[in-house]
């Protein structure tokens, strides 16, 4: 019994909120962990943008409505659903994911909440749990689930060391060289080959 646990963005879809910088023409939104590395500061500079913008809930929804996955990850997905059982683990949030996995045909996704008031407006996050991806893994190894898992940066790294096979794919190469355990792959057709050939030396 195998489940696959997919990263979100960077490997199914672009980086939300660089995205939303681009789409918005808002450049102040395309700061990431990389240049704060203190998370909830981070959402707090992000939450107070989309005040001063006026951006409620449902323009933020309609810009990321107009993102889309990237190219070949729905088909990707759909082929790991025919066999796998599939699970995003993501750090987005359900109101942000909503209209990018209606897109990607609505699979199992774990990760966080926004607050949002009664006008619309968002005005806090709420993370499920802390370390909620690698937290995923082994409960469901805890189900006497085999776990291969997939992602492309330092948020998935706790995942991939929990899984019984772990892959990055789209990952920077100074991150991937950090981990060297994990194999690389660059494209879904190689994280096919190399997810199908973790399930195959399990089943002889
Ligand atoms: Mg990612």
């Amino acid at each position: 019994m195998q489940v696959l646990c997919l990263d979100m963005e960077g490997v199914l879809v672009p980086e939300i909120w660089i995205e939303f910088a681009k789409r918005t023409g808002i450049a102040e939104f395309s700061r990431t962990t990389r240049d704060e590395p203190d998370y909830d500061k981070l959402m707090r500079y992000r939450i107070a943008l989309l005040d001063q913008h006026k951006l409620r809930l449902n323009d933020i929804q309609q810009v990321i409505d107009g993102m889309g996955p990237l190219a070949g990850a729905r088909e990707f997905l759909d082929d790991m659903r025919t066999r796998f059982q599939v699970i995003i683990l993501s750090d987005t949030f359900y109101e942000f994911a909503d209209p990018l996995m209606r897109q990607l045909g609505r699979p199992t996704l774990f990760c966080h909440r926004l607050l949002v008031d009664e006008a619309g407006r968002v005005r806090d996050y709420k993370l499920r749990q802390p370390d909620q991806k690698r937290a995923a893994v082994n409960a469901l190894k805890s189900l006497n689930y085999r776990v291969i898992a997939a992602g492309d940066s330092y948020n998935d790294t706790g995942m991939l060391l929990a899984a019984d096979a772990g892959f990055f794919i789209h990952a920077p190469p100074a991150i991937a060289a950090q981990f060297p355990q994990f194999a690389v792959t660059n494209s879904y057709g190689e994280l096919k080959a190399a997810v199908e050939g973790a399930a195959a030396a399990w089943a002889q």
